[in-house]
Formats: structure tokens, sequence, C-alpha cells
């Protein structure tokens, strides 16, 4: 697992959360889609989009102060693939609908026979 913030080029815990040496978030779109880019990690591949050399690469050239140089066909691919991901939710939002879904279901649910109950 790799992470790198595209501000000062340090590794960081996860890819969209504040840099520990910078304090820096990416907020804004292309700076949000280049930390996608400048991440690495086994457990979600289709957020892979270049091999760990080249994030050490512009790791390299983020520390000695160039402007990234990310390849346009690449930012389109993670973009696409972000939003992708962005419209399915993330797991930990499934996992959360999955709980609640079944209360508010069975509350419906109760809701509704207690009319039928009433209105017979
Ligand atoms: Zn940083």
């Amino acid at each position: 697992m790799l992470r790198v913030c595209i501000y000062c080029g340090s590794h960081k815990p996860e890819a969209l959360e504040e840099c520990g040496k910078c304090a820096r978030v990416p907020r804004s779109h292309p700076d949000v889609i280049h930390s996608i880019i400048l991440s690495h990690s086994e457990d979600e591949p289709y957020l892979n989009f270049i091999g760990l050399d080249e994030i050490e690469g512009f790791r390299e050239s983020i520390l000695s102060g160039s402007p990234l140089n990310i390849d346009p066909r690449i930012f389109k691919e993670a973009e696409e693939a972000y939003s992708a991901v962005g419209t399915m939710g993330s797991p930990q939002a499934l996992q959360y609908f999955s709980r609640i879904s079944h209360p508010v279901m069975v509350v419906t649910l109760f809701v509704f026979i207690i009319f039928v109950l009433m209105g017979a």
C-alpha cells in the first residue's frame, strides 16, 4: 500500500485525508483525482492507475518542487473510475444502509398493518 501527498510528497495513511506532514487535504476535483492516482492499494485494485515505480517518480518530482505532470488519459481514467465508485457507494455506506434499512422496513410494515386494521 502506498499513498503519496500531492502537495509535499510525504507518505500518508489515506489518499483523501489530511496529510500528517503539511496538513493539507485534497478538496478540489483535480486534487482528489491526483491523490487517487498517487495511491496504490492491494485492497482496491480498480483504483490503481499507475505502477508503484511511477508513483515513486511523481513523488520525487513533488519533492524537487516540479509540477505534477500526469498523462491526461490516466487522469480521465481515474476520474471515470472514481465517479463509478462514488455512484455505487463505498462498502461502509452500503453496510450502513443494510443496517438501517431493515428496522425501517419493519416499522413501515407495522404502520401499514395498523392502517389496514383501522380501516377494516
Ligand atoms: Zn503533505
